[in-house]
């Protein structure tokens, strides 16, 4: 029998099927996205299948992370796409909110996301991890996984949800995806595709960049010395402004970075009107 995919789109529908669930002793997997799925997304969903007996794939364009100026209107949909995507990938639901049953009239409670959330996108992004961490907070509320599962590719908003579940006590566990790539190194993004051609062609430089960066960080060589001929090499493989390439402190993202601990290269670039984030581990393959 082919597997069914079950959309929901209201809360209370939602807490009839994981009522249910639960009471069967079921577990829950999460895999929270805002759509136009790809590989990246799939592999997190075959790992959400792996961790727990159900999974719930969430599809919300979170209106709150995005600033007035950034893409929300822009934004890439094709639900379509996405349900017959998450048939094959046998997710179990699929929890498609409208912003209305998100948000309804009279919605008024945030979370502000913790110090994880300071710098690195937070300087570029200043809402964007409080509108993240509120909205997650929603979902897991909503959804009560076991766990969540996200991407290493955005590797600063799942140190700021870890802190989010610490500091809070939710009880999920989360669970951390690597980074899927093109074969020529770009990190798969819905946002590729707002790519031209020729930009797509020097997109790649950014993973080539950090990861030579992670090899120079690996050596002891000065880090701003390295950081800054990195910014200087994106400049020169087309990247039209560099936000910032950073090594931090992989655990806690701090800039003073100590030996012995792990280290992460993250980095954040333009491409025209695209802005691509990347980040890649010091020492070891990624
Ligand atoms: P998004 O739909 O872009 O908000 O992403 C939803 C989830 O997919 C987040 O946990 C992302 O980190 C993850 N994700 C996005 N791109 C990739 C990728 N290339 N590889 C692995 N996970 C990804």
């Amino acid at each position: 029998m082919k597997h069914s995919a079950k959309v929901i789109r209201t809360v209370r529908d939602l807490r009839q099927v994981t009522a249910g669930w639960r009471s069967d002793g079921k577990t829950i997997a999460l895999v929270p996205t805002m759509g136009a799925l790809h590989r990246g997304h799939l592999a997190l969903v075959e790992r959400a299948r792996k961790s727990a007996d159900k999974v719930v794939v969430s599809i919300f364009i979170n209106p709150t992370q995005f600033a007035p100026h950034e893409d929300l209107a822009r934004y890439p949909r094709d639900e379509a796409g996405d349900l017959a995507k998450l048939q094959d990938a046998q997710a179990d639901i699929v929890w498609s909110p409208g912003v209305d049953e998100m948000y309804p009239a009279g919605f008024s409670t945030g979370v502000k996301a913790g110090s994880a959330a300071a710098d690195l996108e937070g300087a570029f992004r200043p809402h964007h991890f409080d509108g993240v961490a509120t909205v997650c907070c929603k979902l897991f509320n909503q959804v009560t996984p076991d766990c969540a599962v996200f991407g290493e590719k955005d590797y600063q908003q799942l140190a700021v949800l870890r802190q989010l579940v610490d500091d809070l006590n939710m009880p999920l566990t989360l669970v951390a995806a690597p980074t899927v790539r093109e074969r020529d190194g770009l990190a798969l993004s819905s946002r590729n595709a707002y790519l031209s051609e020729r930009e797509r062609q020097i997109a790649p430089a950014l993973y080539a960049v950090i990861t030579d960066v992670a090899a120079k960080a690996a050596t002891g060589a000065p880090f701003t010395v390295i950081t800054a001929d990195a910014t200087a090499g994106l400049a020169e493989a087309g990247f039209t402004k560099v936000d910032y390439v950073e090594i931090r402190d992989a655990q806690t993202l701090s800039a003073s970075v100590s030996p012995g601990k792990s280290m992460r290269v993250l980095a954040a670039a333009w491409l025209g009107k695209t802005r691509l984030i990347d980040n890649v581990a010091v020492g070891t393959q990624d």
